[in-house]
């Protein structure tokens, strides 16, 4: 890895003084601790570090100097959503994608290659001849799931999150203006947008509807996998 850092930064120096740069020796050290780190990483977060390190460069500079690297291919700019852009390292030959947990911000890195087959497979049978992708799969990681509990009200329930409704809770008024809806207690429901305020987007059979936050707390859910048995589709074929 050290050696592979090396490489690379003797790399971007030839790079940047062909280019006619000034600050050569500042980039260096840049690209220095940028390479140590195997983060996805903000500029901020770089700066921390330059800042750990000894060095104070203005953010601006920083920046600069982050996005010269991805214009010369040694970084990669990502933003997920509801995150702020970050920066990761670019290394030559190999691609990966990424699983982004929703609640903690948590970014894991993964390679599959039959997948990355079928994506390929699939732009031909259209017609496309791929240039590039990216697969960011968003949920929740493995601690978050941990840490959840069985039973949650559904204003507490994620975007994209399947669930069963477990029990109404707001007393007669509220049951009333559900059945309204056509929400009963063991209905499953897909939330198909919760932003954390106002109203909670549902989807119920093959209608959306919309409820308050106050009614979303009185409606308590149970997630697919507290059941168990939930998963039994197989994934043949
Ligand atoms: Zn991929
Ligand atoms: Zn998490
Ligand atoms: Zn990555």
């Amino acid at each position: 890895m050290g050696n592979d850092n090396y490489l690379e930064k003797e790399n971007f120096k030839s790079l940047v003084e062909a280019a006619g740069k000034d600050r050569v020796q500042d980039r260096l050290n840049i690209i220095e601790v940028f390479l140590g780190t195997e983060e996805h990483i903000t500029i901020d977060q770089i700066c921390r570090l330059l800042t750990e390190e000894g060095y104070d460069y203005e953010p601006e500079f920083v920046r600069q100097c982050m996005n010269q690297m991805v214009d010369l291919g040694f970084a990669q700019k990502k933003q997920f959503e509801g995150q702020p852009i970050c920066y990761e390292h670019r290394h030559l030959g190999r691609h990966h994608d990424h699983l982004i947990c929703t609640k903690c911000g948590k970014i894991v890195e993964f390679a599959n290659d039959d997948m990355e087959r079928l994506q390929v497979q699939v732009a031909t049978k259209h017609g496309f001849h791929m240039l590039q992708h990216r697969m960011d799969i968003y949920g929740l990681c493995a601690g978050c799931l941990a840490g959840r509990r069985a039973l949650l009200p559904l204003a507490l329930a994620k975007t994209g999150e399947r669930v069963v409704i477990r029990e109404i809770a707001g007393g007669r008024t509220a049951r009333a203006r559900l059945a309204s809806m056509g929400l009963r207690t063991g209905d499953p429901v897909e939330v198909i947008n919760n932003t954390g305020e106002g109203r909670i987007i549902l989807g119920h059979d093959c209608t959306r509807l919309a409820i308050g936050r106050g009614l979303a707390q009185t409606i308590i859910v149970s997630l697919p996998d507290d059941g168990r048995g939930q998963d039994k589709e197989s994934s043949e074929g």
